[in-house]
């Protein structure tokens, strides 16, 4: 690790409780690398602290911080309400990364779709994932970030959305407003699963070593690329049990590395690379 000089640039993850964050180590990964004179701290924040906290950052000299739980919809109000939201932020409704812009505005985004599309873009080079049918499992706060990325690929015929509680899945279509959305229930899933170019699982099954699938993978298209969001393990019982069926897979590590680079840009003005050597250094920490 560098030295710090009175000039280093700062920036930290506001989270509650934040000890379990891989961003410390992540963003300490290319500070090193770039040999930038610059912090990445961890910021543990109670809920009630939070407003207070993030006003005082900016006068501490901090260039923004990511947010993580159970901020983010508090950060989505603080900068809808006296900051800036990016387009894709008003979008899904939550921020994970600030920007504390010069003239002191707060700036809000949220990269968790921009990272989940750049880990498929990375790991699977050959595009036929982005044409046809997608099926996404999960309605949750990650779920969204990831269906208004994914609506974003000009190929995308079709967004099939399965939740277990349906209600959840037809306000994410509501808030999302795009006719290409249809929902199903998740136990419903499995005959969508017959034609699709890409299935992901954003629902924490198969999170901590609960062997359950979020959906059977028997009618499942041969030729369909397969991601799951949790990364804990890094293969879940879902893509180990499409790998066996021959599909090609990918983890959900990627996301939470690309997701972390536009603030890692902004704040210290170098676009970080995602690679093995990477990986294999948050991965030492992730299990
Ligand atoms: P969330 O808002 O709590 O949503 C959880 C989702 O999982 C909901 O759709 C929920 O369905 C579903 N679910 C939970 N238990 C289930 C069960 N037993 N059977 C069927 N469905 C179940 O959580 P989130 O923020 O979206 O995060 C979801 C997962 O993504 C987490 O494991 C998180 O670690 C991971 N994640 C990864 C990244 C990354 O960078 N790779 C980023 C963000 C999140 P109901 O609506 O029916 O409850």
């Amino acid at each position: 690790m560098m030295t710090l000089s009175g000039k280093a640039r700062l920036a930290g993850v506001l989270g509650w409780p934040v000890s379990h964050s891989l961003s410390p180590r992540l963003h300490g990964f290319w500070l090193d690398r770039h040999g930038i004179d610059g912090a990445y701290v961890p910021l543990p924040v109670r809920p009630e602290d939070f407003l207070e906290v993030v006003r005082a950052l900016p006068k501490a000299g901090f260039r923004g911080a990511n947010v993580t739980v159970p901020h983010k919809e508090a950060a989505f109000a603080l900068c809808r309400d006296h900051g800036r939201l990016s387009e894709r932020a008003r979008r899904v409704g939550s921020v994970n990364t600030l920007v504390f812009a010069e003239d002191g505005t707060i700036e809000g985004d949220t990269t968790d779709g921009y990272g989940f599309l750049e880990n498929l873009r990375q790991e699977a080079p050959d595009d036929r994932w982005t044409r046809g049918r997608a099926v996404v499992l999960g309605a949750g706060g990650a779920a969204r970030s990831v269906i208004a990325a994914l609506l974003d690929l000009p190929g995308l015929d079709e967004l099939v959305l399965a939740n277990r509680t349906v209600e959840r899945a037809e306000a994410v279509a509501r808030d999302l407003a795009d006719a290409r959305i249809r929902v199903c229930a998740l136990d419903g899933a499995q005959i969508e699963t017959e034609k699709c170019a890409l299935l992901v699982n954003t629902t924490a099954v198969g999170l901590k070593g609960e062997q359950a699938l979020p959906v059977a993978l028997d009618s499942l298209d041969p030729g369909a690329l397969v991601t799951d969001i949790v990364y804990h393990p890094l293969i879940t019982p879902f893509l180990a049990a499409a790998q066996t069926r021959g599909n090609a897979i990918v983890d959900g590590l990627g996301m939470l590395l690309h997701q972390a680079r536009p603030g890692f840009a902004a704040w210290f003005g170098t676009d970080p690379q995602v690679d093995a050597a990477l990986r294999a250094h948050v991965l030492a920490h992730a299990t």
